[in-house]
């Protein structure tokens, strides 16, 4: 394909998609302002990333420290947010909170701690969320919802973390409606922490390129979005 057809192809695809939410937040009953789009830019060239941002793209999701280390060298400049996704280490707290915005993948007290050490000593509060456990897959990462109810608590008391809200990927199925489950189970999950701890998680980060509809419609706030993006 030669290059100017797949950026083309990039713009028609999130042109889709904004229509695709626009669909979900009227069977909610939401406006899509309230919906951050995250195009998940992990593999993707900085020329495909360039030209996701002209058609309109503000935040960007990377999974891994080094690569988003590397395209953020070369696209610092441009005036987008940066959220890692994937699992962190917490030899990479240092790094990551350099670079990122939001960091939806904590998934360990340990990380967490990590990541509050980090960001004081550059005079930073980072913004987080956790990634829960809404399916039983062993291969997982993240906090139980029994979990994740004592580490908001703890997290709450952490100086340079600011807890936003809850993120969950749920498990691979055959029909995006069997994930709705996983969905409502992360909804309700934060409405009890709120309720149980005096908090005011707002943000609810779920759904990906095949189940993004079926996600808004049980209250996702942020979408996580790839080859919906960037694949033709
Ligand atoms: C890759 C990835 C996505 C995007 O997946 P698509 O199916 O390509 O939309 C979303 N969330 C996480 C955590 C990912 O690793």
């Amino acid at each position: 394909m030669s290059s100017t057809r797949f950026l083309a192809m990039i713009e028609e695809n999130i042109a889709r998609i904004k229509e695709r939410i626009g669909a979900a937040c009227s069977t909610r009953g939401v406006t899509p302002e309230e919906i951050t789009l995250v195009a998940v830019t992990k593999g993707r060239s900085l020329a495909e990333i360039r030209e996701a941002v002209g058609a309109g793209i503000r935040d960007i999701g990377e999974n891994r420290v080094q690569e988003a280390l590397s395209k953020y060298g070369a696209l610092h400049s441009l005036c987008i947010r940066w959220h890692m996704i994937g699992h962190l280490q917490a030899n990479k707290a240092k790094d990551a909170v350099r670079i990122f915005d939001l960091i939806h993948s904590v998934d360990s007290l340990r990380v967490a701690y990590e990541i509050d050490r980090q960001s004081a000593l550059i005079g930073k509060r980072q913004d987080i969320l956790l990634e829960v456990k809404t399916s039983l897959e062993k291969t997982k990462f993240g906090f139980s919802a029994q979990e994740a109810v004592h580490a908001a608590q703890e997290i709450a008391g952490f100086t340079h973390l600011k807890l936003k809200g809850l993120m969950t990927v749920a498990p691979i199925t055959v029909t995006p409606e069997e994930a709705r489950p996983y969905f409502q189970e992360l909804r309700k999950l934060k409405d009890s922490i709120n309720q149980a701890g005096h908090l005011q998680l707002g943000i609810l980060s779920m759904g990906m390129s095949s189940d993004f509809e079926i996600a808004i419609e049980e209250g996702a706030n942020m979408i996580r979005v790839g080859s919906a993006v960037f694949a033709g």
